[in-house]
């Protein structure tokens, strides 16, 4: 993971060009002639477990890296200002065409995306959310190879995209079985 490691490819400061720089801590860089300071803390996603009116889990088969063909829920990344609870709606309208209506919050898990050669450290955020329709359902091919309906307890672990998934998975199981 080291290489992917976006700080450890800094070797000239991006504001002055100076060489100068130090790592005082493993997600900070600085540079000991302009005081520029970069932090490379996590970033965060929001994702849904939807469910049909069966009861059968809504997931999606990954049309991209990482993690391309393996199930994953609707979601994204947090854009600035927004909640997790907006993103988690934003992104089932853009990725999947549900409306979301109703979504609570089931946890967080910590997990690594790594994107064109950086690894960006994630707080994934996960919910439970409901819709009235799957009418309009179409996955964003861009996105979506296909969309299916499983019982999550079936699923072979290595089938999820994400270490967090699995995590989030588990928990969703124990929380619907009470
Ligand atoms: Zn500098």
């Amino acid at each position: 993971m080291t290489d992917l490691y976006v700080l450890d490819h800094f070797k000239y400061c991006p504001k002055c060009g100076s060489q100068n720089l130090s790592r005082p801590k493993e997600i900070v860089v600085v540079c000991g002639d302009c005081d520029f300071t970069l932090y490379f803390n996590p970033t965060s996603s929001a994702a849904t477990f939807i469910e049909d009116d069966a009861g059968k889990l809504l997931v999606i088969k990954r049309a991209r890296e990482p993690s391309k063909g393996k199930f994953g829920l609707p979601g994204g990344f947090i854009d600035p200002g927004e909640t997790a609870e907006q993103c988690a709606i934003r992104e089932a309208k853009e990725e999947v065409n549900l409306d979301l209506q109703k979504i609570e919050y089931l946890g967080s898990w910590p997990n690594e995306y790594v994107h064109k050669s950086v690894m960006y450290p994630v707080l994934d955020t996960y919910f439970v959310g409901h819709v009235d329709s799957f009418k309009e359902m179409n996955g964003d091919p861009s996105e979506v190879t296909t969309i299916e309906y499983v019982d999550p307890g079936t699923v072979p672990a290595e089938q999820w995209a994400f270490p967090s998934l699995k995590k989030a998975v588990r928990k969703y199981l124990e929380t619907r079985s009470r």
